[in-house]
């Protein structure tokens, strides 16, 4: 085990593991695994590569903003390296790639600029240099920049030469986004080993390689200049794969003669060897990486015995849970799991506490006479009557319905003003306990949280959103001279998901 100085120097140095199950008989097929960096995909060799080259020759100064063009996986990348460095960082990218992705930058701390799908790869390419040259920033150029290929040669190839060092390796498998990998590790196997065949898949519908046709010039009239869209290309599902136009990195596998065999690959096929391999080897990979298996399982079938093949897996598959590749996982129990859930007598939905054991009695407040207890009493008439404050709600910290009344009053730009009972301050003394038992002597309603508005009771969660409908919210509200703004949703949205899910079933 190595003791690391920053998250970067965990980069690298993948995995290659043996398929156990999927592959026929006699043929050895191995997959390396790109998911085991940082960040989770392959982008992560990259994104270090072209900023650590970018300071290096000075192209990049202290403080200055990194902008790119990304399917996701290199945002996510470019987001890890520039916060651990320190840039700030602006992804553009277009609409249709998976929203987790676009979380996950803005969780690093980028700023994401969404482009329309109808403008395809090139045209977040396009807003991402006329942002470039508007602003001043640098530009990473991941379709075009030698550190691209240059990182996969230097990291990436070397691994796989080392791993296979004691066998012939007959077969690399791989698929094209930039091109950053396909041309920097064939640049170091047709050198090193020249026994392997290297295997390119792309998908069928979109046969840009495979058509053998020309990526057509940038058309010099006119700015911006603007990639043209090659005539093969087809919207398809392999996130990461086959922008519309070969990049200039591909251009020089293509020119290079680097590429042996372009295997065409049916989406459907992908994502099902995507499924097959979570489910037959214990190994999560996105759609690009059930793509290439696909292609690497094709080959594996016409190879003779012995033949060993080497599939990249350039990510996981929990970045796309919003996607075609999770469309059939269900997030509520099928009919078999139901049944399953009434081979035995507790804890069923279908007959609540019945004829299960008795349950450990919940945490139960008891209601004390608010009378009993008049400091308590007195400090809660003090917060109800609070003319600074007219909306109070009575919470505990992390109460999914305190949540949920939390973002709908935030929505309706209503000022709310909230006591977490179970706080830090009010642990002491017992103090927010006590309130609890105060409040529910005053509103007869033992549950949390409360709202109150002027002083008069409202309710709970579920009083709020009834009110918010019928109209008594908006009353309320005005006789202590707020309004509240419109919202588009339906209240009842703002409440936890699980419950929607459970109402609806
Ligand atoms: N698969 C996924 C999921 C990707 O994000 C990428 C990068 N765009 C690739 C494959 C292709 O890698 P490369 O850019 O090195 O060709």
């Amino acid at each position: 085990m190595t003791l690391f100085n920053d998250i970067l120097g965990t980069v690298g140095r993948t995995p290659i593991v043996r398929l156990n199950r999927l592959a026929p008989p006699g043929v050895n097929v191995f997959v390396k695994l790109e998911a085991a960096n940082p960040m989770g995909s392959v982008k992560d060799r990259m994104a270090k590569a072209i900023i650590e080259d970018a300071e290096a020759r000075g192209l990049l100064q202290p403080g200055q903003t990194v902008v790119e063009a990304s399917s996701g996986n290199t945002g996510i990348a470019l987001a890890m390296v520039c916060a651990s460095k320190g840039y700030p960082l602006v992804v553009v990218m277009a609409e249709q790639f998976s929203v987790e992705r676009r979380k996950l930058m803005r969780f690093l701390g980028a700023r994401v600029v969404l482009t329309p799908a109808s403008e395809k790869g090139s045209g977040m390419l396009a807003k991402a240099t006329e942002l470039a040259e508007t602003h001043g920033w640098f530009l990473c150029r991941q379709f075009e920049n030698d550190a691209n290929a240059r990182t996969h040669m230097e990291t990436t190839a070397e691994e796989i030469i080392a791993d296979f060092d004691d066998m012939p390796l007959h077969y690399w498998v791989t698929g094209a986004g930039t091109g950053g990998t396909l041309t920097g590790v064939a640049r170091a196997l047709r050198a090193r080993r020249p026994e392997t065949r290297i295997a390119v898949c792309e998908p069928d519908n979109a046969p840009v390689l495979a058509s053998g046709l020309p990526q057509p010039a940038i058309a010099t009239a006119g700015p911006p200049a603007r990639t043209p869209s090659h005539p093969m290309f087809r919207p398809h599902p392999v996130q990461g794969w086959t922008p519309d136009f070969i990049s200039p990195l591909t251009q020089q596998a293509l020119d290079e003669g680097l590429i042996d065999e372009i295997v065409p690959i049916d989406g459907n096929d992908a994502l099902a060897a995507a499924q097959a391999l979570a489910q037959q080897e214990g190994i999560l990979a996105g759609i690009s990486g059930g793509a290439t298996l696909a292609g690497a399982l094709a080959l594996a079938k016409r190879a003779a015995p012995g033949t060993n093949i080497l599939c990249m897996l350039p990510d996981t598959g929990e970045r796309y849970l919003s996607t075609p590749l999770f469309a059939d996982i269900d997030a509520e129990m099928n009919a078999e799991e139901r049944a399953l859930s009434m081979s035995t007598a507790s804890c069923r939905f279908d007959l609540p506490c019945v004829s299960a054991p008795a349950a450990p009695a919940p945490t139960v407040v008891p209601m004390v006479p608010a009378a009993a207890d008049p400091d308590i009493l007195h400090d809660v008439r003090a917060l109800l009557h609070d003319p600074a404050k007219p909306v109070v709600m009575f919470a505990l910290t992390w109460c999914e319905f305190c949540w949920s009344v939390r973002r709908l009053f935030a929505d309706l730009a209503v000022p709310l003003h909230v006591i977490e009972l179970d706080s830090v301050p009010l642990q002491q003394g017992e103090r927010g306990s006590r309130m609890r038992a105060v409040l529910h002597d005053m509103t007869g309603a033992p549950t949390i949280p409360q709202i109150f508005i002027g002083g008069r009771h409202v309710g709970g969660c579920m009083d709020v959103i009834d009110a918010h409908g019928s109209g008594r919210l908006a009353a309320e509200l005005l006789q202590v001279g707020l309004s509240l703004k419109e919202i588009e949703r339906d209240a009842r949205s703002y409440l936890p998901k699980w419950l929607h899910a459970r109402t609806a079933s």
